[in-house]
């Protein structure tokens, strides 16, 4: 099946759009999951990648996330996903940087992180180097004051716990925004890496062991083991090079607002949509939300 996503707030999925979308496809039955915002076209015979393909010709230009999907199993029991840019608008990193005043040359790092032109590893390590000192008060005042949640994050969270699903927040950032925006957001589990602190200031290195390129996988393995789950019933979200992996892994994976390498790597993607079209992804009509 295929699912059209859009942004009401810029432009709302009318009856003309749709109609465009399915005119692209075989005969098929359409279900609108939420007025002017979400709706979805199937079952098919053809494979998602083909019906994505197809619908995505069609439509051109016009801003609206086009997804094909696999029919069954759609509702997944497991939720991973990324912080930094993802359930956060922000990377906490880069905020933490402008307190020292070189905001634009680590953000610069990290962008290169993202998009996996630069080690993971390597590239934390030398970053959180140039952070050494900062005291930890500081940390506290970013965590509350410039960490915000992306739209839709409390809701995608909480009907998917509402549903009965397991939500796991899974950082190659750090435990001490994790264990925060774990508890604002309404995550049931966090993980992260552990900056090292003496005397109330960072020390400039991170604990081991490092949360490194291959950590949300293997993170996304144990739950699912723990669990007594299959990868099939998990769905994860990401933007960046370090989540390629656990996005392949899982049932459904949604590269959201990704960086390019990631949106080459992993075939459903969200460019448009806020964090409640991974529930739309799922078959959740809008009705069914937990605003949280
Ligand atoms: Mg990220």
């Amino acid at each position: 099946m295929v699912c059209l996503i859009a942004n009401p707030a810029t432009l709302p999925l009318t009856p003309a759009i749709v109609e465009r979308a399915r005119r692209a496809l075989p005969e098929n039955d359409i279900e609108w999951l939420a007025p002017e915002e979400a709706v979805e076209i199937g079952p098919l015979e053809l494979e998602p990648a083909t019906a994505q393909r197809l619908v995505r010709d069609a439509l051109d230009a016009i801003p609206v996330d086009v997804c094909g999907l696999t029919f069954e199993g759609r509702r997944k029991s497991l939720l991973v996903a990324d912080m930094d840019s993802t359930i956060i608008t922000v990377e906490c990193i880069d905020e933490l940087a402008d307190l020292r005043g070189i905001k634009q040359e680590i953000a610069a790092i990290t962008r290169k992180t993202m998009n996996g032109e630069l080690d993971f590893e390597t590239s934390l390590q030398h970053r959180v180097a140039l952070l050494e000192g900062l005291p930890v008060v500081e940390l506290e005042r970013v965590a509350e004051n410039r960490t915000p949640l992306a739209r839709g994050a409390r809701t995608l969270v909480a009907t998917m716990r509402k549903f009965g699903a397991l939500t796991a927040l899974v950082s190659g950032g750090f435990t001490f925004f994790t264990s925060r925006v774990r508890a604002r957001a309404g995550f049931d589990l966090d993980e992260g890496n552990v900056l090292e602190v003496q005397g109330g200031r960072l020390t400039g290195k991170v604990l081991p062991p490092i949360l490194g390129q291959t950590a949300k996988l293997e993170t996304l393995r144990r739950l699912v083991r723990e669990q007594d789950l299959l990868a099939e019933d998990v769905v994860a979200v990401g933007d960046g090079a370090n989540d390629i992996d656990m996005l392949q892994a899982a049932g459904l994976g949604v590269a959201f607002h990704a960086h390019q390498k990631v949106r080459a790597a992993v075939p459903v993607r969200l460019d448009v949509a806020d964090l409640t079209g991974v529930l739309y992804l799922q078959g959740y009509r809008r009705d069914e939300f937990d605003q949280g």
